[in-house]
């Protein structure tokens, strides 16, 4: 058991363990292997399939277009902004857009996110207790580190005592999945009867299909 004298101090940035966690070989987290190796399979065979055969609506591209502005925002805006960094406050109302938004961009939990994401900033580019250590290559800090159950992803709730006390918070930690399935299920289903049953690539007149521009800006 951990002694008194030993005990973390309660700033969220500090109060982490300062055990080494040197990399064994790691297990595979199956599940957010499949999760990546489905999604990228939809995204570079099932996607450019479907538009070749029965083409894309104006409804498809519309929720394409604010899905993707929505879901970055709140992954950038509230996840990282507001949440890990606290950069900001927010009214409620806002906060429940971010944690539907963030829940459907399939990036885990506001604890889980901001969670490593403190531990990241704490020790950036330790090798040993970064868990995304950009030190680690290409691979590593941007895919890798969600495959493999690395000591440096090892979860470690402690530094983030001011966000357990959000209820809403705790409760998308809580049902993360059936949240994520049952909101991105809900939001993309219904549009897929929008479009027209003739238009495609098998339509002898196929429709011309409208262009759709993504500004960005800073
Ligand atoms: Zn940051």
């Amino acid at each position: 058991m951990r002694s008194r004298r030993h005990r973390q101090p309660e700033d969220p940035y500090t109060c982490m363990s300062d055990q080494p966690r040197t990399e064994t070989h790691a297990p595979i987290v199956w599940a957010n292997v499949l999760m990546f190796a489905l999604t990228f399979a939809a995204a570079a065979i099932l996607v450019p399939w479907y538009g070749l055969t029965h083409g894309f609506s104006v409804a498809d591209w519309g929720v394409f277009a604010f899905l993707l502005v929505a879901n970055g925002m709140a992954i950038t805006a509230g996840y990282h902004r507001l949440w890990a960094h606290r950069t900001y406050e927010a009214h409620w109302t806002l906060r429940l857009v971010y944690l539907v938004f963030g829940t459907m961009a399939l990036q885990n939990s506001v604890f889980a996110w901001c969670s490593g994401h403190r531990t990241h900033h704490l020790y950036v580019d330790d090798e040993e207790r970064d868990p995304y250590s950009a030190r680690r290559g290409f691979w590593f800090s941007h895919i890798g580190w969600m495959l493999r159950k690395y000591p440096s992803g090892r979860e470690d709730f402690r530094n983030i005592p001011d966000l357990k006390k959000d209820p809403m918070l705790v409760f998308q930690h809580r049902h993360y999945v059936p949240l994520a399935v049952a909101w991105c299920g809900a939001t993309t289903s219904p549009f897929s009867s929008t479009r027209s049953p003739t238009c495609g690539a098998a339509d002898p007149t196929p429709r011309k299909i409208p262009r759709v521009t993504i500004r960005c800006w800073r």
